[in-house]
Formats: C-alpha cells, sequence, structure tokens
C-alpha cells in the first residue's frame, strides 16, 4: 500500500480545486490537489495531506467536459471537473490537451472507433468471441489488471472463501518459495500468494494482476512441496497468459467491448462485476495446455522431476473425481487427467 498520509511543507503549485473520496467512499470532502517535485499526486484535505507515487495514481483521460477522476490505490479518488488544471500538473499544456480531446471527440475518432469496430467485428465473425477476448485482454495495462483483479479478489473472499488455518510456518515456507518463483519472471507482474480455506476443496486459482490463491486442502493433499510449487507454476502460467482475465471480458462481453471502443480502458475495472462468472470458469483446453507446458518448463529448468506435477494432478483428479459439484475446481476446469499426466502408483510417488 502506498497511501501515506503526512505532513508536508508547503508546495510552490497551485492547487487543483476537487472533491476527495476516501475508500470507503464516505461524503466527499473539498481538497486541492498539487504535485510534489518529484512527481507524486499530493491531496489536501483539511490540515490532512494524502500522497501517492505517480506510478500507483491512476488519472483518467481527458474526455470532453466530464470529471477527471485520480484513483489512489485501495480506492480512494480525487474528482474535479478542472481539466485544464490536471493537464497543467500532468505537465500538458491545456491548450494542446483540449485541442486532441477535439480531434479525439471529433471525425479521426469516429473512423477509428468505426475501424476497429469492422476490425472487432471481423475477428468476431471468424474466431469467436474468444479471440476478441483474448485481443482485449493483451490492450489492457498492467496497472488496471491489477485493480481488476483486488476487486475480484473482495468478491472471492466474500462469496467462496474463509481464512486459512494452515501452520504459519507452512504458509512462510510457501511464500518464500513462490517469491523466488516470481521474483526472477521480470513480466511487469506484482505477484502475491495468498492462502484460503472453504469449501473449495483441493484448489488453486489465478487472478487478474498476479494474484495466486492456495487452498488449505491442496497444501495438505500434496506430499512434497515441489507439487504445490508445480501447481503454483501452472496458475503463473494462467496470470502470464492472462487467462482469468480473458474469461472474465468474455464473460461480460459488451461491456468490455464499450470500454475499449470509448477508448477508456479503466473502466476494465468494472467487469469484477462479472466475477460470478469464475463459478463455471472452464478454461478451454490450449488455456490449460499452455499453463501446463509453463509449469513444467519452471520444474526443468528449476532442477524438479516433471513427475511432481504429474502427480499433484493425478491426486487431485482422485480426491475430486466423480463429485459434481457447482463449485470451481482445479481439476473440473480442467481437461481430462490422462490428456495431461502420466499417473503411477502412489507406491512409486515419493
Ligand atoms: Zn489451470
Amino acid at each position: 500500500m502506498s497511501l501515506t498520509s503526512t505532513s508536508i511543507s508547503d508546495s510552490d503549485q497551485t492547487g487543483v480545486v476537487g472533491s476527495w473520496f476516501d475508500a470507503q467512499r464516505s461524503t466527499p470532502r473539498p481538497a486541492s490537489l498539487s504535485r510534489e517535485t518529484d512527481g507524486s499526486w499530493r491531496v489536501t484535505v483539511g490540515d490532512e495531506h494524502i500522497t501517492g507515487a505517480a506510478s500507483d495514481v491512476q488519472v483518467t483521460d481527458r474526455l470532453g467536459t466530464v470529471p477527471r477522476r485520480l484513483r489512489w490505490p485501495g480506492g480512494a479518488e480525487f474528482d474535479t471537473p478542472d481539466n485544464d488544471g490536471i493537464d497543467r500538473l500532468l505537465g500538458r499544456s491545456p491548450a494542446v490537451a483540449a485541442f486532441v480531446d477535439r480531434l479525439e471527440r471529433g471525425w479521426t475518432t469516429a473512423l477509428a472507433s468505426l475501424l476497429i469496430l469492422v476490425a472487432l467485428s471481423a475477428l468476431f465473425i471468424e474466431h469467436g468471441l474468444p479471440a476478441l477476448s483474448r485481443q482485449i485482454a493483451m490492450l489492457v495495462p498492467h496497472r488496471v489488471e491489477a485493480g481488476l483483479g483486488t476487486r475480484v479478489l473482495e468478491w472471492v473472499d466474500t462469496m467462496l472463501l474463509d481464512d486459512s488455518s494452515l501452520e504459519q510456518d507452512t504458509r512462510a515456507r510457501l511464500t518464500t518459495a513462490f517469491d523466488g518463483m516470481t521474483s526472477s519472471l521480470d513480466d511487469g507482474y506484482a505477484y502475491r500468494l495468498l492462502f484460503r480455506g472453504g469449501a473449495l476443496g483441493p484448489n488453486a486459482m489465478a487472478l487478474p494482476g498476479g494474484i495466486v490463491i492456495v487452498t488449505d486442502d491442496l497444501v495438505k493433499l500434496a506430499r512434497h512441496d515441489e507439487e504445490i510449487l508445480a501447481v503454483l507454476a501452472h496458475e503463473i502460467g494462467h496470470v502470464r497468459g492472462r487467462h482469468t482475465l480473458r474469461h472474465l471480458v468474455q464473460a461480460s462481453g459488451v461491456s468490455a467491448l464499450a470500454a475499449v471502443l470509448l477508448g477508456d480502458l479503466s473502466q476494465i475495472t468494472a467487469l469484477a462485476t462479472a466475477a460470478p462468472a469464475l463459478l463455471e470458469m472452464r478454461h478451454a483446453r490450449d488455456l490449460e495446455r499452455e499453463a501446463d507446458g509453463f509449469a513444467r518448463e519452471w520444474l526443468r529448468t528449476h532442477g524438479m522431476a516433471e513427475s511432481r506435477f504429474d502427480d499433484m494432478l493425478c491426486r487431485l483428479a482422485a480426491s475430486t473425481g466423480g463429485a459434481d459439484s457447482s463449485m470451481p475446481s482445479f481439476m473440473s476446469s480442467h481437461p481430462p487427467v490422462d490428456e495431461r499426466a502420466a499417473c503411477r502408483p502412489a507406491e512409486d510417488q515419493r
């Protein structure tokens, strides 16, 4: 969390006047916005100062007279109708920004939107919604994807999952291993491993933006940490391929398309309303193969036996086999185990 309250000395920039909404969305309070010399944003509300790094605060694009919005991580927001003021703080000439805005709202945008619409329609007709979802998912900036992941996590935590009851030592050990796996990936994702209990059984899932959830039951089912790491690698493969994001885009269909056509990808966070679709998530076979491929490659390059992955998949299949559950399951959302893993007798697994 990079939201900090400080009492900083005065800034020489004139503030932009607007309203501050805290993360709980209580009543808006009059506030003024300025920038520090290091580029970070500073909101003054009464005698309180709230700062946010430029990389963490999301600024909406100028669109006509629509009020500008600066979103802080965690959900707090600063709103203002002063578009020129925001452009000035962003270091853009208000005249140029207004001109670009007029252009954007003019015929060039209409034409560009039409071309995009034609291209997307052609893509849709030829390859259908999955291909379109992939194209849209690939356009979403990491930062926006992370915001979506946080909202989906809130939903999942409310609806599906409980706190983990695993021992602290176990969690710490696996978290260290996970951090080691992800620190060298350098793919723009801020990975986080979360442990959860609840009624999902042995399960793991990847949320947009790098959140990987593993259930207590899956950890308990494993006979070796490397089996868990293999599952985590599989989920990392889903994150890198933006598979869950694609699924949410697909489930929300029209609203995602509208976000692209309106040129406001920040609206993608609204896809969190499609989170219930995760309940019936069935990743396509090719996405599972892609994630499996990533897991196997990771095991090989780290000197671990691929059979760790096979053993875990086979044990998961045996533990959830035949269960007709409406809950998402690591195995039921995947192609049949005999297509994916070489199962061997339990006595050979060690
Ligand atoms: Zn999967």
